[in-house]
């Protein structure tokens, strides 16, 4: 396989360990370093040619898949902080959802 472009894991969100720390909270979610993973265009990739930086990626499918999942992610983070009982405060969450958005931005 010679495949020279930057993907974005499937999973872009876990990658941020601000964001890891908070789903692992919040889901019980663990974060693991593979040594392959599924990139957001559906190919099976080193985990070595994936990266989370809006800069880095070159695959443009992943670059859209990336922008999506960061704009589904605020939203959730939002809707989280409005159930009761959540243990997302409105602020985190607020602070979480723009970030993303930002980043969202940043893929597109
Ligand atoms: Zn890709």
């Amino acid at each position: 396989m010679d495949d020279p472009h930057i993907h974005v894991e499937a999973k872009v969100i876990h990658r941020d360990a601000a964001v890891r720390d908070l789903m692992a909270s919040t889901f019980g979610l663990a974060g693991d370093l593979p040594s392959q993973v599924t990139a957001g265009c559906g190919l099976r990739v080193p985990y070595a040619m994936t990266s989370p930086s809006p800069g880095s990626v070159t695959c443009l499918a992943c670059r859209e898949h990336a922008r999506r999942e960061h704009l589904r992610f605020a939203e959730q983070v939002e809707r989280l902080s409005r159930m009761p009982g959540s243990v997302v405060g409105f602020d985190q969450a607020k602070l979480a959802a723009d970030k993303h958005r930002d980043l969202a931005e940043r893929f597109s």
